[in-house]
């Protein structure tokens, strides 16, 4: 199945960390055929490759504070011109987390219109517990407690900018994988 109602499927996905955003993009990408876009995944490989990007970005990364919005909006604004997520679709991933970011996204997507953003909405003390048990490399206690701040002080500021223009889901994500994966294709569905 590609795309959905008319056109490719434009997506931006929402969670706190440990919301099992990673594995729904994962089975959105299976089923939609849409490119997976995930800003920690590529600044992780920048990281890994020890790019000039990448070595600037990891301090910030291990600390769990956030990468600057110019650097950000370039990384992104190359990636969704990329023919894959150009005439196929894309999952966005990680991207917007503040509000100079998503006014950023909006002049790059231009006439691409976005189908939905969607928030797996699951509670701070579950994916807090969660998180903890998963044990990433960037998962210090101390990062895990700064990203889930500043999850709430700047990206649920970005949730709202999306509400305001009527581009917020929200999918109740405190289930098992399968439940809100149903969640998640149905309230796709229903927006497209
Ligand atoms: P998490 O595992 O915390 O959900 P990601 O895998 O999306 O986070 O990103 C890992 C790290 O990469 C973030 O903690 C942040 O430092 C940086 N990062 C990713 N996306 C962005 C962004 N849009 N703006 C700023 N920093 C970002």
């Amino acid at each position: 199945m590609s795309g959905i109602g008319e056109g490719p499927l434009r997506l931006v996905i929402f969670g706190r960390q440990g919301a099992g955003k990673g594995t729904q993009c994962a089975r959105l990408v299976e089923e939609f055929g849409v490119a997976h876009i995930s800003t920690g995944d590529m600044l992780r490989a920048a990281v890994a490759a020890e790019t000039d990007m990448g070595l600037k970005a990891k301090a910030v990364m291990s600390s769990g504070g956030l990468v600057g919005d110019d650097i950000m909006n370039g990384i992104v604004r190359d990636r969704l011109d990329e023919t894959d997520a150009n005439t196929g679709g894309f999952v966005l991933d990680g991207f917007p987390r503040t509000i100079p970011q998503a006014e950023a996204l909006s002049i790059i997507l231009g006439k691409r219109e976005l189908h939905a953003a969607v928030n797996i909405d699951v509670p701070l003390e579950e994916v807090t517990a969660r998180m903890k048990a998963r044990g990433r490399e960037d998962d210090t206690e101390e990062g895990i407690a700064r990203r889930l701040e500043l999850y709430e002080q700047e990206t649920q500021p970005v949730l709202e900018w999306f509400s305001a223009r009527n581009r917020l889901i929200t999918v109740d994500g405190f289930s098992t994988e399968d439940i809100v994966w149903d969640r998640l294709v149905s309230a796709i569905k229903a927006a497209a």
